[in-house]
């Protein structure tokens, strides 16, 4: 066996061989509003994080973070053992390799479905077309609206527009796919078609960080849940413990509204 160096040991513990993504004292400022304090998270490859807390304490500043929406002030995020890149081609790859769906489903008004599912393969990915509109018809039946294919966005319920959004976002192959509350704009009959989908994506082992107020969801998907208030990560658990027995007066609170 050969020997670890002391720099390689402490490298190594801080950021274990399966890392994905690696946040180390972020910071971030809006103003005078420190929205993100200290942030230290290190989520695994194949690992479900839900991340939850009350409105304004940060959860979207973070996701937005991490595929670089929003710069930092200080600290460090890596991917996959890389610092985010700050510009160019290296962004446009990062942004494919980190999938996200946001609350408003963000799809190209004017192009169809299936042209929404197979431009990014094309302009990022330099995939060849017909391959690339394969995959996306391919996407499109796994998340159950290929009959939806040549129609355009406004012709879709909120539910399916959503699930078309999960299917542009896989077509680019991500490492990491970041929800930020995709069902909160949904009508409840649409909720579960949705959270479906991303249940599926969790069972097929996509690491996932998923901002959410769906707590069955977080139950039954998240391998750990992160609870945030005023900008700081202010309790982390296993799902189970952290709705049986959390331990900070901030989560009983917030669990006492919501549940
Ligand atoms: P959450 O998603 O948990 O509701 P956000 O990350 O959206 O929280 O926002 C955290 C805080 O940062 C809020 O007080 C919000 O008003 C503020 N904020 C978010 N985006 C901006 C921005 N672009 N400029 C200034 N303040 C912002
Ligand atoms: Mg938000």
């Amino acid at each position: 066996m050969s020997e670890v160096s002391v720099t390689d040991a402490a490298a190594a513990a801080a950021a274990p061989p399966d890392a994905l993504v690696v946040l180390n004292s972020v910071n971030k400022h809006f103003g005078a509003l420190h929205v993100l304090q200290d942030i230290d998270l290190t989520i695994a490859r194949g690992e479900v994080v839900v991340v939850i807390g009350p409105s304004g304490s940060g959860k979207s500043t973070l996701c937005r973070t991490i595929n670089r929406l929003e710069t930092t002030d200080s600290g460090s995020i890596t991917i996959d053992g890389r610092p985010l890149p700050q510009e160019g081609k290296e962004l446009a790859r990062l942004r494919a390799d980190v999938g996200m769906v946001f609350q408003s489903f963000n799809l190209f008004a004017h192009k169809t479905v299936l042209e929404n599912v197979t431009l990014g393969q094309v302009k990022v990915r330099r995939t060849d077309r017909k391959a690339a509109e394969k995959k996306a018809r391919d996407l499109l039946d796994r998340v159950g609206v290929g009959a939806q294919a040549e129609k355009y966005p406004a012709q879709l319920s909120g539910g399916q527009q959503q699930r078309v959004a999960i299917a542009r976002a896989l077509a680019m192959e991500p490492k990491l796919m970041l929800f930020d509350e995709p069902t909160s704009a949904l009508d409840p009959e649409m909720i579960n078609e949705v959270l479906e989908v991303m249940q599926q994506l969790a069972r097929d082992g996509m690491t996932m960080v998923v901002v959410t107020h769906e707590m069955g969801f977080a139950r039954s998907a998240a391998n750990r849940v992160v609870f945030m208030a005023d900008g700081r990560i202010v309790e982390e658990a296993r799902p189970d413990q952290f709705f049986s027995n959390p331990r900070s007066d901030r989560a009983k609170d917030f669990l006492s509204k919501i549940l």
